[in-house]
């Protein structure tokens, strides 16, 4: 999407460790019109493939997960980083390393939101290393359910994550391609 990548250009600040930050728009400040541009691409991809629900993982997939499901008509549903009181025992669940806080988290999911049979498009804010999408294909084939694919915003195609999942198979489609970017100038190049 090449409004995504002046977006990106315009707004976003490059951290050393290959830290993009997109706060306008995407991790902080949500802009709502267009993230709906964005879940309106991912619906035009992956129209067609009988997805019944959207998967993500808090926090900041959520947003983008939730206006997506509105152009499916289908519920978003969102792993959860930490048990809390609140969440059955009943879970799926898998180890994901954080990029951006370096721990591990057991992210989960209440057995009874994701059933045999779903076909399940799973959406995120990034794709670096690919540990959060891994960790959602687990789950997702734990439960008995298809990954019909990933749609993610920013991939950091120069990070191993796309290319090792696609390579297992998945179809990944991400609106805007980092190819490289650098801390010192702000300089953020894209794969067309
Ligand atoms: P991965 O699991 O693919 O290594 O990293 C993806 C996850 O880490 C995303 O859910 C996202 O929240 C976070 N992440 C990875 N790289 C960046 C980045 O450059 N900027 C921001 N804001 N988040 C990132």
């Amino acid at each position: 999407m090449k409004a995504l990548e002046e977006k990106i250009r315009n707004e976003g600040e490059v951290y050393p460790g290959n830290v993009l930050k997109v706060g306008s728009f995407l991790n902080h400040r949500i802009d709502v019109p267009f993230m709906c541009e964005c879940g309106k691409e991912f619906h035009r991809l992956f129209d067609g493939c009988g997805v019944n629900k959207i998967l993500t993982v808090e926090a900041s997939g959520i947003a983008v997960a939730v206006l997506t499901a509105q152009y499916f008509g289908c519920p978003a549903v969102f792993a959860k980083k930490s048990k809390t009181s609140n969440i059955a025992d009943d879970v799926y669940s898998a180890p994901v390393r954080s990029f951006t806080h370096n721990c591990v988290n057991q992210v989960m999911i209440e057995k009874k939101y994701l059933e045999p049979g779903d076909k399940v498009l799973i959406i995120d804010d990034f794709l670096a290393h690919g540990e959060a999408l891994t960790g959602l294909v687990k789950i997702v084939e734990d439960a008995g359910a298809e990954v019909a694919g990933a749609g993610i915003v920013i991939e950091k195609a120069f990070q191993e994550g796309g290319k090792a999942l696609r390579e297992c198979g998945y179809r990944i489609e991400s609106l805007a391609r980092v190819a490289s970017m650098d801390a010192d100038s702000g300089e953020i190049t894209f794969i067309d």
